[in-house]
């Protein structure tokens, strides 16, 4: 059968083509599948920076537990481990493809987002997501991986608990096909937009868990859902926590910097459901601000700040 596949991955965003790299190692028959072109994967919009141990007095030990603390002890400590031990390789990797990360003197220059006790967070010009989705991208191409773009996943093709393969559906040619692989990779990406509020972009719809589900698999963990806590009213695009990073304050309507009450020391960089809740909490004890046309909000306020710190961040 000359259209089988040895792995074939649904999804082309920085996971769907990092997992496809790391398979070519082992099999020239790798194949990805997207229902979207590469660059509309919702990647690109990581602003915030990625989190890596980089400055002196850090230490993975310190960055694993200041991800179980943020879980509220609730992560998968082996898993929090796993992806912990495994950054500074992958950050070297990322380098060695050509992802430059802002540097000061040769060190990293690295910022301290919410949960972290240290300076972590490793940015490229801003736009670390697009950064190292053109850089994966060019990869695959230079390792002649084939992207099949604008198929839409439907289902897994499974029998007995094993699966064979997968069925699309082809959105320039309206077509349905069925594709057969000795295993399939979901890398589907978030499911932001099963919620009214949301920083996802629109094609964030919790496909694969879907498809999962369908072909039985068990899900876990549902809940644990991100809201990241600051956006623009009314379009929800997202304000990243550098903002928060460079002091920016909340305040409600009283304007009282809230998080004050809430998380005395780490203040508007606590974890990100720590904020949020905050946030939710305020307004609904009647302290939001109004507006005519949305619900009530919060104010980031960044007017504290000098000049050379908003130009700077
Ligand atoms: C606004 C924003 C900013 C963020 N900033 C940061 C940050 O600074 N640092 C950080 O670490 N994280 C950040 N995150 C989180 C991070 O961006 C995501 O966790 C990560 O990009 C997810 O990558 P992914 O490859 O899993 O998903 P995506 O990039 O969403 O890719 C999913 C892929 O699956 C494909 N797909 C989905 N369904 C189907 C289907 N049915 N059939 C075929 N293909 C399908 C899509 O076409 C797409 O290619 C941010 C998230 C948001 C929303």
């Amino acid at each position: 059968m000359n259209d089988f596949i040895d792995v074939l991955i649904v999804g082309s965003g920085i996971s769907g083509l990092r997992a496809a790299l790391e398979a070519s190692k082992y099999s020239d028959n790798v194949k990805i599948i997207s229902k979207l072109p590469v660059m509309r994967s919702h990647s690109v919009s990581a602003a915030g920076g990625i989190n890596s141990v980089s400055v002196s007095h850090d230490s993975l030990n310190s960055f694993i537990a200041d991800t179980i603390k943020g879980s509220d002890y609730l992560a998968d400590q082996d898993a929090v481990s796993i992806l912990v031990n495994h950054t500074t390789e992958e950050i070297k990797y990322l380098e060695s493809i050509g992802v430059n990360f802002d540097k000061s003197d040769k060190a990293y220059s690295a910022n301290k987002l919410g949960g972290a006790e240290f300076s972590r967070a490793l940015n490229s010009s801003s736009q670390i997501g697009l950064s190292i989705m053109q850089r994966l991208y060019e990869e695959v191409k230079r390792n002649d991986i084939q992207i099949l773009e604008n198929w839409h996943v439907l289902d897994l093709i499974h029998k007995d608990g094993t699966c064979y393969g997968l069925i699309a559906f082809n959105k320039d040619h309206n077509k349905i096909k069925a594709f057969f692989s000795s295993i399939v990779i979901l890398a589907t990406g978030p499911a932001g937009h099963i919620y009214s509020n949301t920083t996802n972009s629109t094609n964030c719809t919790g496909d694969g868990v879907a498809i999962a589900y369908r072909a039985g698999a068990y899900l876990k963990d549902m809940e644990f859902v991100q809201f990241h806590p600051t956006s623009l009213i009314g379009s929800n695009i997202l304000i990243t926590e550098r903002a928060r990073s460079a002091g920016a304050y909340l305040f409600n309507k009283n304007g009282e910097r809230f998080m004050t009450k809430y998380a005395p020391s780490s203040l508007e960089l606590a974890p990100r459901d720590i904020v949020s809740r905050s946030i939710i909490n305020e307004i609904n004890d009647g302290f939001g601000l109004k507006d005519s046309k949305y619900d009530d909000y919060i104010e980031l306020s960044f007017t504290h700040l000098s000049d050379s710190v908003l130009n700077e961040k």
